[in-house]
């Protein structure tokens, strides 16, 4: 095979497995940030959650206040209610005690909505936070098992990138050049294989004569269509 075209269609093997890195990393690491924003989804409810238990305690503290204060005045009316003569004085006595009653119903049935609503809150941050503690050892656990396969990969990568500065000074820079151009907008497949008498870039068809060069692995032979550098495949190099 020609010596050159050999060195390009390992070039562009290596380029092919350092783009593929990346990818590679996000969908790794895709799981951790699935899991980390469903973490800080359950988080902001809490907050949200006891926000709503902190507001409710201050209205409830309110109508605790108001309750007392009613409670006062029933007994200053209850002191009035022995000093007053008249029979009309007596009856608006009587209706101001009916409505500081009304009042002090009102009072009490609000706290106990108040109360039966924190409880509810209550509850559910006990079981947000139930979830949390799965949610937050699952982010444990995916940190733990990405963190082996990222370093993985970066090993792999660094092989790689090794193997590629060890070629590129043996590749001559005229052919470098040629390929980084047709690179350029072909991206990986800048040296696409040969099959069924096909390129496999854009897949037309070849004609004779260039399909017998390309098999020939002689020259470095270009697809007359789209203008990759063809090769041969075998299955070693597929
Ligand atoms: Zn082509």
């Amino acid at each position: 095979m020609n010596k050159y075209l050999e060195q390009l269609i390992e070039l562009s093997s290596i380029d092919k497995s350092i783009d593929g890195f990346e990818p590679r990393v996000q969908k790794i690491e895709k799981s951790l940030k699935i899991s980390l924003e469903k973490e800080s989804k359950i988080k902001s409810n809490i907050k949200i959650f006891e926000e709503e238990i902190k507001e409710s305690e201050l209205k409830k503290g309110k109508n605790e206040i108001h309750l007392s204060e009613l409670s006062d005045k029933l007994q200053e009316l209850s002191k009035k209610s022995s000093i007053v003569k008249t029979a009309k004085e007596v009856k608006a006595l009587q209706l101001e005690e009916e409505i500081a009653k009304e009042q002090c119903d009102f009072a009490n049935e609000e706290i106990e909505r108040l109360d039966s609503y924190i409880e509810s809150r209550n509850k559910s941050i006990e079981e947000e936070q139930a979830k949390l503690e799965v949610i937050s050892q699952e982010v444990e656990t995916i940190r733990d098992s990405i963190s082996e396969e990222l370093a993985a990969i970066e090993k792999e990568r660094e092989a790689v990138y090794e193997h590629k500065q060890k070629l590129l000074p043996q590749i001559d820079q005229k052919i470098l050049t040629f390929y980084e151009k047709i690179r350029k907008w072909a991206g990986n497949t800048a040296v696409a294989p040969v099959r069924k008498q096909a390129c496999y870039g854009c897949f037309m068809r070849l004609n004779d004569k260039v399909y017998a060069s390309v098999l020939k692995q002689e020259d470095i032979v270009t697809c007359p269509h789209c203008g990759r550098i063809l090769y041969k495949e075998t299955q070693e190099n597929e």
